[in-house]
């Protein structure tokens, strides 16, 4: 037997660490069952082939959960439910654990009698950190393990600038990314090679019943309470291997716990459907039309212009080899057929989108403390001004700058936000609120369906300009002439913002010039502008001047 630890890739399609330990036992090469007859022959006889499988599972670590959200929470449960019915389909079923890993990995294996565990890397910093103590407890315990890049095309350390550094200007990384051969997609496994639910339930059952400790030295129970306390220790980044002798897991076949069960409550915002079958359908009809039209539209955010597959990459319910496979395969129809001649262009723009992503996967990569930490020093540090009520009006979507508050309006709705609008909002508080860029990636963090650690502090800190590429300090958005540029009917602002239904486009985007008694004509539930935008650009000049010194 082997096992799979599935963290940030929910799905059974497209996924290296699952394949790979797939085929190795459709192979007979290696997995528990494989009797081994003396120190180093391992036979591949049928009765030792006939169990060998791979056990997927998964751990709500109590380290991962203290940082997470109402939201995101939410979703992960739904991402869970979609991949359990995955294995379902295959007559196998999701191991479902809760404590920390470092425990509860060495112990779920050896209820399995698995001789090895494998899991597909995690790029952020505090993940590679409880990775290393896993990886030291499975050492400690004889147990093998496996860990595979499968999250990005190109892993972190492999593009890298002639002089050998890690890339801090996208354009030169996109160059360098395009040219490089892509991995194909990874086979799905045979049903055959997974586990079947019974075994696993046997497993868990035989464990509940034995007095016998786990691998790491507790026991491990399938008590039917599976999500009732919290026996594990809460440091899941502490890097010794015996902390296992303490540690108690749960674990259960299928059983995943409630929002309530884990301490958070159902969110408001709506975070849609979720599963790789999802994905696929829109990847599919993404491609097939909207993706031929995507440059020139995909800073509108009334028009489905865009493939809305963050949330689904970011919790790997669509692999990201199938994905390019898929553009590349639209992009090789699109020069063959009578489409519009720059129909092969649109679609790179979308894979400059996927290299976005893998950019900023091998920033956080390279510079774990930019989670917290300027990427861009200034030499003075910059002075914010970090106005509550500004910050709380900004939160609420109340600002009086139409195109700022419908894009707040929709995170709090649909736990999403359109590109073109999540630009707009950062620059707004930070360079008109002169608000710290981490208010609003502690609040992104926390409201963002598809919040991702690397793309999310990117965005932040490219709009505060602080960041790796960031746009200059004296590029400030205007929030008038944006919200007329990209949304001039102001259908998406009227569709988060009622109060401004029934307002003329044009007094929408002059709300800003209207005098009080004006603007209480037009929309009175409507706020007046909480800063003027002209007087704010000046002082977020010369605040990021005074933090460059060259005051
Ligand atoms: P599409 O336009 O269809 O793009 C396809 C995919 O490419 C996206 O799903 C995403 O995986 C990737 N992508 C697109 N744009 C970017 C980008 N600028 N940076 C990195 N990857 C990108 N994206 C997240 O996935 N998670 C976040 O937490 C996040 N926070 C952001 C915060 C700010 C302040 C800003 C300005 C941008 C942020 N983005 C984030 C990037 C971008 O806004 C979203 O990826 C995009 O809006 C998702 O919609 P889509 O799937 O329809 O994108």
């Amino acid at each position: 037997m082997e096992l799979f630890w599935h963290r940030r890739d929910l799905r059974v399609a497209d996924n290296v660490g699952l394949a790979a330990a797939a085929d190795r036992v459709a192979s007979g090469d290696g997995g528990a069952d494989a009797a081994v007859t003396d120190d180093s022959a391992v036979t591949n006889d049928a009765d030792a082939t006939v169990d060998a499988a791979v056990a997927p599972v998964f751990v709500f670590d109590d380290d991962v959960l203290a940082h997470a959200s109402d939201v995101r929470v939410r979703r992960l449960l739904d991402g869970l439910a979609a991949l359990r019915d995955d294995y379902r389909e295959r007559g196998s079923d999701l191991l479902v654990a809760r404590g920390d890993p470092v425990t509860a990995i060495p112990a779920i294996a050896d209820t399995l009698d698995a001789d090895r565990v494998g899991w597909n890397r995690d790029y952020s910093g505090l993940a590679r950190e409880r990775d290393a103590a896993v990886r030291r407890a499975l050492d400690a315990n004889g147990i093998e393990r496996e860990a595979h890049h499968d999250a990005v095309l190109h892993d972190p350390d492999a593009i890298r600038t002639n002089a050998g550094d890690p890339y801090s200007v996208y354009s030169y990384y996109w160059k360098k990314w395009t040219d490089r051969e892509k991995a194909d997609p990874v086979p799905t496994p045979d049903a055959e090679a997974v586990a079947d639910s019974g075994r696993l339930a046997d497993a868990v059952d035989t464990v509940a019943r034995s007095d016998s400790p786990g691998a790491a030295g507790g026991p491990v129970a399938d008590d039917g309470d599976a999500w009732g306390d919290d026996a594990t220790g809460d440091d899941a980044t502490g890097d010794d291997a015996a902390r296992g002798d303490s540690g108690i897991v749960d674990v259960a076949v299928g059983d995943l716990p409630s929002l309530v069960d884990l301490g958070f409550a159902v969110p408001d915002a709506d975070v849609g459907p979720a599963g790789t079958a999802v994905a696929r359908e829109r990847l599919d009809n993404f491609l097939d039309e909207a993706v031929f039209a995507y440059e020139a539209e995909r800073d509108y955010p009334a028009r489905e212009a865009t493939s809305r597959l963050s949330t689904f990459l970011k919790y790997g319910e669509i692999g990201i080899r199938e994905t390019y496979a898929a553009t590349a395969k639209a992009m090789a129809a699109a020069e063959s057929d009578s489409r519009a001649e720059d129909a092969p262009e649109q679609v790179e723009e979308f894979q400059q989108q996927l290299a976005w992503r893998e950019f900023y996967a091998q920033v956080l990569f390279h510079n774990p403390e930019v989670v917290t930490a300027n990427y861009k020093a200034y030499e003075e540090g910059i002075e914010w001004r970090d106005d509550p009520e500004e910050i709380a009006a900004w939160k609420r979507g109340e600002t009086g700058y139409p195109i700022v508050d419908a894009g707040m309006r929709q995170l709090r709705e649909e736990a999403f936000m359109h590109n073109r609008v999540r630009m707009i909002v950062a620059s707004f508080l930070t360079k008109d609120l002169l608000a710290d860029w981490r208010h609003g990636y502690a609040h992104f963090r926390e409201r963002l369906a598809d919040h991702d650690t690397a793309n999310d502090n990117g965005g932040w800190q490219w709009a505060a300009s602080t960041g790796t590429d960031a746009q200059p300090y004296f590029r400030i958005f205007n929030p008038m002439t944006q919200g007329e540029r990209y949304d001039p009917d102001a259908a998406y602002i009227k569709e988060y913002v009622p109060e401004l239904r029934g307002v003329d486009p044009d007094v929408v985007h002059g709300w800003h010039e209207l005098s009080p008694t004006q603007r209480a004509n037009a929309a009175p539930e409507y706020p007046h502008p909480v800063v003027d935008h002209s007087e704010r650009r000046e002082r977020a000049l010369a605040m990021y001047k005074r933090a460059r010194g060259e005051d």
